[in-house]
């Protein structure tokens, strides 16, 4: 085959694969946000055969021929040559899974979820176990099948980590993690022992959902998000997905009584579909076109969650517009709200956790997820695995399964080495915040003037506009001139704890 001929059928077949991709992730929205209960049924069945029909586009050998041929002929450094590498790393993974397996993951997703959903309604682990035994069995299948693509040294979780975080080894992430969990708990102790709590109260309010709603798009306007090119609906679990950069969803929930987890989630999505609009228009529907990895999303959801709209300077900008949106939060200020942003507070849900104790929850997880497939855990240790991991870990132990190892959403739709990217995203966006602020100039005194966008302009450079040209690893050392360091975060937490604690 001659290279263009190769390229162009290359390019043709991508942009099939990516449309059903955009058709499966446009029926999961559906799914979490307009779905009535009884369409599950047949929902699960059409995203099985999507699933399905996506695989045997993968599989496709005309696809494996054009793609060897791009990857041996085109020139070293090229466009082209960076598509095929990249279409090659899903080519290879497709090929060592069979048809039938992708579909029953996509099925067993699907309806998984709403077992989960009713078992941690009912706080019963039992109801649920059946179906997370079976995903369990899935996903082993899963990473054994992938398993001849490991390192010499690498084990099956390496081969889960790797669908979210490309390149990501178990035996690098346990020091990161050793290290997050030897830093953190002395942080955490320090500020129990000063015993001195943060005021929350003066957030309590009566906060109306649809004053909440039109507050958290001002900002998320004011910060770049364009409405033009998405929206933002209702869901019981919040998240963004993208059919393209020019349609992200957004979603959101709300508390009546505190404005803070409806505006944090909103501005964390905001992060997620910023990324999102900013992926290269040129690169869309080709294996460049998307994000780098789930890690590198979520650097981009905490940087404006929390390095940007947990900032002094924002709240400068922000609070008239707080308080002309929802008016009972006219009593406060910016020197009364921050410190009601900044608590640090062992508690037993992972998406309520502060910055300080977040990491922790994390590394339970990662520590669970790699016993389960080292073989050392099964389905029904993981209800007493977990509370024990949380007294270590947090001090705290969960009265029922609901609050415990029924929390997450993940497990059920079969995401084993997913939470390990919220930890490298929540690393990498002090290290890239870092690198901008050095770039940029006070970029406090930028927001509190209301300007965002050269900020957004920087991780545009730097960041989205490369879509998935570069792992993460070059990714990071081409913004900031360093491999991921825990020390960016670790610091910006001390000085925060100082400031809110004094300890
Ligand atoms: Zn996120």
């Amino acid at each position: 085959m001659k290279l263009d001929q190769a390229a162009q059928r290359l390019l043709a077949a991508w942009a099939e694969i990516s449309d059903l991709s955009a058709v499966a992730e446009v029926l999961r929205w559906d799914q979490e946000t307009m779905m009535p209960p009884q369409g599950l049924g047949a929902r699960a069945a059409a995203l099985a055969t999507l699933a399905g029909l996506r695989h045997a586009k993968l599989a496709d050998p005309a696809l494996l021929e054009a793609v060897t041929t791009c990857r041996e002929e085109a020139a070293e450094g090229s466009e082209l040559a960076a598509q095929a590498s990249r279409a090659w790393r899903d080519l290879v993974r497709a090929s060592h899974l069979p048809e039938r397996l992708m579909r029953e993951l996509a099925e067993v997703e699907a309806t998984g979820m709403a077992t989960w959903q009713e078992a941690r309604q009912k706080a019963d682990f039992a109801l649920y176990r059946p179906a997370l035994e079976h995903m369990i069995r899935l996903k082993r299948e899963q990473a054994a099948a992938l398993a001849p693509l490991l390192a010499a040294d690498g084990t099956l979780y390496d081969a889960l980590l790797d669908e979210f975080e490309p390149g990501a080894r178990e035996a690098e992430l346990a020091p990161l993690f050793a290290e997050l969990r030897r830093e953190l708990a002395p942080l955490v102790r320090g500020v129990i022992d000063a015993g001195a709590p943060v005021d929350e109260s003066v957030v309590e309010g009566v906060y109306p959902v649809e004053r909440q709603l039109a507050f958290g798009r001002e900002l998320a306007t004011a910060i770049g998000f364009d409405f033009e090119a998405g929206r933002i609906d209702h869901s019981t679990h919040p998240f963004c997905t993208a059919f393209g950069p020019g349609d992200v969803r957004l979603t959101w929930r709300w508390e009546e009584g505190d404005f803070r987890p409806g505006l944090f989630g909103i501005l964390h999505e905001t992060g997620h579909g910023l990324y999102e609009q900013g992926l290269p228009a040129a690169w869309q529907r080709t294996p460049l076109g998307p994000a780098v990895s789930l890690g590198v999303h979520e650097s981009q959801s905490r940087l404006w969650e929390n390095l940007v709209g947990r900032s002094r300077g924002f709240w400068h900008f922000a609070l008239p517009r707080l308080h002309h949106h929802l008016p009972a939060s006219a009593g406060l200020t910016v020197e009364t709200l921050w410190p009601a942003l900044h608590t640090v507070r062992p508690s037993l849900i992972r998406v309520e956790a502060d910055e300080a104790t977040y990491n922790l929850h994390v590394a339970v997880r990662f520590d669970l997820e790699r016993r389960l497939f080292a073989g050392e855990l099964e389905a029904g240790d993981l209800p007493a695995a977990w509370d024990e991991a949380y007294e270590q870990a947090l001090g705290i132990r969960p009265p029922n399964a609901a609050l415990g190892v029924l929390q997450d959403v993940h497990w059920s739709l079969g995401a084993f080495g997913y939470f390990p990217t919220y930890t490298l995203g929540t690393l990498a966006a002090s290290q890239l915040f870092a690198a901008a602020g050095e770039a940029l100039g006070d970029l406090e005194a930028a927001f509190s003037r209301g300007e965002f966008l050269p900020l957004l302009g920087w991780l545009r450079d730097h960041v989205h506009t490369h879509g998935s040209r570069f792992e993460t690893s070059e990714l990071l050392l081409e913004a900031t001139g360093a491999k991921l360091s825990t020390q960016p975060f670790l610091s910006y937490l001390r000085q925060t704890v100082r400031d809110v604690y004094g300890v």
